[in-house]
């Protein structure tokens, strides 16, 4: 039969993750069993489970279920875990805990529709890409009731939502992982829990209906995702004394602004342009003089206008139902059209050359009108604003024509800057809507939903910014769950073998040292008008070639080696998209503007920006420093919360059900450190409570008293009584330390009684 974990056919539990370490102790004891099942890598990469046949000469032989025999070498053969431990809810129960036996386990729930997996203290979530009966209410009520305990993100909620209470400590559920894994959609099922539990004063539906809105003005088809989220968001629930919720804040980062202008083929520019195109009415239309999404130049050019299964009209109504909801008025849902439809007409504007050094004019057409008609503004002003320049000289200001490319540029700059605008109204509108009432306790949950660490063949100024921001996200989890993991062992005095774990603050250090880091040369290259992408990255390799974490490379790329593994960034485009060039003269445009929107959008750019006056005129500060500073804010404001990790694995590329890729699993497992919390929770003591509390909790069951009325001496007896082995928990100065799954037996004896 099989035997139990720790017994002696099954050494005890090895916890190192390195395959080459994770092996039967003993190779003697092992080829003596025949009937053991062990994992072996296949040609490909691929681990497959096969029969041990026999074992002589530091060789095996094994049989696998296709019946194909393999000669392995013993050493090469990781330990299968045994059959009773099969697709376990918490990896942490495994017996043998390896990679393969990681995947094994995963994809043994995953083709069970068992989507959800606990490593230790984090939920793994691996994208069904079909429907799954898990959600609902029938499923809320269980898990509120805790009739059902499986891994789910309604757990997760439930915890946070007790925790807040017990503790009175705000709670973060942060939800990570790469693009297509499902990170949106997991908070969408976690607000639907705290909005179910902290429902019934009707603000929780003003919260839900949040969702249609920032995902049609913030995410877009991409290769990846049909619906990836090209920005981060923090949504704060707030709750108040009786533990409903009282209000919410979103606060968002890092909008990519550049696919309003251009986005690679077969992807799409946002959502929404595509449904004003489909939805609108016909006045709306005429109001706008809209056109179907071919007709505009920003839309055509990645050849791709709808998504399968999706009807863009539809979905125009949903957003416009979601923005009454918020209360966004019928006059500001018609501002919003105004500036959608101006940003697409932008697109359309084009210019002619009208000396032989280049300079150009805008052509006077239906494009040039209607932005100028839509935006609220003078057509000449609206043309001489994207053919030239004010330029200072001196105490003279001159006017500098523009190059087509410049003019180019320029158009596109203001653009961006529009929609960019328009997306942070918007969020600022819907927090008015769910402004956190007086009524509040102050306590919160806060949902993080922001992309994942990405390294791709070329990587630009956005995956720079996203794979910082995951840096700081990464040491988040690593010093909430090892760092102080570690310290209160250490401080608390009780031996505990220190586990290594990954610290990426030297990576954050490169990003972050001023002045000499990659964000401080970025700005300050930034403002140099001579500076290039080329001078760039000769600077920064100048100045950070000693730094281990950085790696030089030809011309302009230059590598960081972050926690999940070196990325080559190309700096082509850095200074451009950091400076975010938006000039003086369009945003004096804008403030001359009839209209409500783009006067706000001018009079935002002008308070922020310190107006150098120096050449050329700058909007606001660079942008590397607006998102390292949205960065500080965000970490400041989690750092105050007791965090609950939510890693989304994506099982394919293909966006498809049933699919189950090893690699690209387990490649993601380690990117995000599953394994690493794994094996750390294990191999330590996850149960903690002050020698007080345990006495006070537990102290009653004592059959005997005790002679000494101490918390300390009381804990002990209990100890004893109940027979909790010495090897399942310490005794530490202030608390006492377990294993996984001690208390229980206390918890089930206090109950009864
Ligand atoms: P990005 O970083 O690109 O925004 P993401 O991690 O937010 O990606 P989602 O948009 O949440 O990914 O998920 C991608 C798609 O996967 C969804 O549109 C949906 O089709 C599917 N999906 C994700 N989670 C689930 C789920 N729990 N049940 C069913 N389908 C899901
Ligand atoms: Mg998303």
């Amino acid at each position: 039969g099989n035997e139990l974990p720790g017994s002696a056919a099954f050494p005890a539990p090895s916890i190192s993750l390195s395959p080459t370490e994770t092996r039967w102790s003993d190779t003697s004891t092992f080829a003596s069993r025949k009937k053991l099942q062990g994992w072996c890598q296949l040609a490909n990469g691929d681990w497959s489970l096969g029969k041990i046949l026999s074992s002589s000469g530091g060789e095996s032989l094994i049989s696998l279920h296709d019946d194909k025999i393999l000669r392995v070498k013993t050493e090469d053969l990781l330990p299968a875990n045994p059959d009773i431990l099969e697709g376990v809810d918490d990896l942490m129960q495994l017996s043998y805990l390896h990679e393969p036996s990681v995947l094994y386990n995963l994809n043994y729930r995953y083709s069970r529709d068992m989507i959800y997996t606990k490593a230790g203290p984090v939920l793994v979530a691996i994208n069904p890409f079909k429907d799954v009966q898990l959600y609902g209410n029938d499923f809320i009520e269980a898990y509120r009731r805790k009739s059902l305990d499986s891994p789910h993100v309604y757990a997760i909620a439930d915890t946070a939502i007790r925790e807040m209470i017990r503790d009175e400590v705000n709670q973060s559920i942060i939800i990570s992982g790469e693009s297509g894994a499902g990170k949106t959609e997991t908070a969408k099922i976690a607000m639907q829990y705290l909005a179910s539990l902290g429902g019934g004063s009707g603000i929780e539906n003003e919260i839900l209906q949040t969702n249609p809105i920032l995902e049609a003005f913030g995410n877009a088809k991409t290769a990846r995702n049909d619906n990836s989220s090209r920005f981060g968001k923090l949504i704060e629930i707030h709750f108040n004394s009786s533990g409903k919720i009282s209000g919410a804040k979103i606060q968002t980062f890092l909008l990519e602004k550049s696919r309003v202008i251009q986005c690679a083929d077969g992807e799409r520019s946002y959502h929404i342009f595509y449904q004003l195109c489909a939805g609108a009415s016909a006045s709306l239309k005429d109001k706008l003089n809209l056109r179907n999404a071919e007709d505009y130049k920003y839309l055509k050019q990645s050849n791709c206008f709808s998504i399968a299964g999706v009807n863009d009209s539809e979905r125009f109504h949903s957003v416009l139902e979601a923005m009454n909801v918020v209360h966004i008025s019928k006059d500001d849902q018609q501002n919003v059209f105004s500036i959608l439809a101006a940003v697409m007409w932008l697109g359309n504007i084009t210019f002619t050359i009208i000396d032989n050094e280049n300079h150009v004019e805008v052509v006077h057409d239906e494009a040039a009108n209607t932005v100028a008609q839509l935006v609220g503004c003078d057509i000449d002003e609206l043309k001489l604003a994207l053919s030239t320049r004010k330029m200072r000289v001196g105490n003279d200001i001159i006017i500098q024509k523009l190059t087509v490319s410049q003019a180019i540029d320029t158009r596109d700059a203001l653009a961006k800057s529009l929609y960019s605008g328009l997306f942070d109204w918007l969020v600022e509108q819907i927090n008015k809507s769910l402004k956190v009432g007086k009524q509040g306790t102050g306590r919160s949950i806060s949902i993080l939903d922001i992309y994942g660490f990405e390294s791709f063949d070329r990587n630009s100024f956005e995956q720079f910014c996203i794979n910082y921001a995951n840096e700081r996200l990464q040491q988040h989890f690593n010093r909430h769950l090892f760092k102080l993991e570690q310290e209160e062992y250490v401080q608390d005095g009780i031996d505990w073998a220190k586990v290594d774990f990954e610290d990426n603050q030297d990576c954050l250090n490169l990003f972050e040292k001023k002045p000499l880091g990659l964000l401080s040369l970025l700005d300050e290259e930034s403002t140099f008008p001579n500076g290039t992408d080329l001078t760039l990255a000769n600077k920064l390799k100048q100045h950070l070639h000693s730094n281990s974490r950085f790696t030089g490379g030809r011309g302009k790329s230059f590598g960081v080696i972050h926690y999940a593994g070196e990325v080559v960034y190309d700096a082509s485009g850095f200074l451009e998209k950091n400076r975010d060039p938006l000039h003086l003269d369009s945003i004096q445009l804008l403030a001359s503007s009839k209209c409500q929107l783009p006067q706000i959008f001018a009079s935002k750019m002008l308070t922020l920006s310190d107006m150098p006056l120096a050449l050329p005129y700058r909007s606001n500060g660079a942008d590397s420093q607006k998102s390292s500073g949205q960065l500080f804010q965000l970490m400041q404001r989690l750092e105050n919360t007791t965090p609950h990790f939510i890693r989304c694995i994506k099982p394919n590329k293909f966006q498809l059900p049933g699919v189950y890729e090893q690699k690209l699993i387990l490649q993601q497992l380690r990117c995000c450190g599953v394994l690493e919390v794994v094996r750390i929770s294990r191999s330590g003591f996850p149960t903690k409570m002050s020698h007080q509390k345990f006495a006070r909790r537990y102290g009653f069951l004592l059959l005997e008293s005790v002679a000494s009325q101490d918390p300390l001496s009381v804990s002990v007896a209990i100890l004893h009584q109940f027979n909790i082995l010495p090897e399942m928990y310490q005794v530490g100065y202030t608390k006492l330390f377990f294993r996984t799954g001690q208390i229980g037996v206390l918890e089930d004896t206090r109950n009864r009684t």
